[in-house]
């Protein structure tokens, strides 16, 4: 399967496994398990969305928005359980008014999943870490 780094987001195959002890990118070698959360600009947001095999989860949010700050912490924490299973992204709508307004996003924090490159679930809202990890949990 076709997993995007997050550290320098190349493209790499791995296999499809229950779990991981060790998997590093082929380009920049460092470990594709680590989970924090990435940041997505316009420039890569397509290619990181259609290049993955696994399911992304995106946080749109704001540097301004109260609940956006509150949920960050539990967005890492909830990232940290799925190593190669879910990708965490994250938007700043702020800098990326572009895509924004592309996703018809109207109120932030907004969290949409995408599986094969499609959208297939959107919630608003911020949520704790559980229902974050219940959330991504059904995509997988
Ligand atoms: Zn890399």
């Amino acid at each position: 399967m076709r997993v995007v780094c997050p550290h320098c987001l190349a493209v790499n195959n791995v296999p499809k496994k229950e779990s991981y002890k060790k998997a590093n990118c082929g380009k920049c070698k460092q470990s594709l398990l680590d989970t924090k959360p990435i940041e997505l600009t316009q420039a890569a947001f397509d290619e990181v969305i259609v290049n993955s095999d696994i399911p992304v989860i995106v946080d749109f949010w704001a540097p301004w928005c109260g609940p956006c700050k509150m949920m960050a912490p539990n967005f890492e924490k909830a990232a940290k359980k799925f190593p190669l299973k879910v990708l965490f992204a994250k938007v700043n709508t702020e800098n990326e008014q572009n895509l924004g307004a592309r996703f018809g996003i109207r109120s932030i924090p907004t969290l949409m999943i995408f599986k094969n490159g499609q959208e297939v679930h959107r919630v608003s809202g911020a949520l704790d870490e559980n229902s974050l990890s219940q959330l991504v949990s059904q995509f997988i």
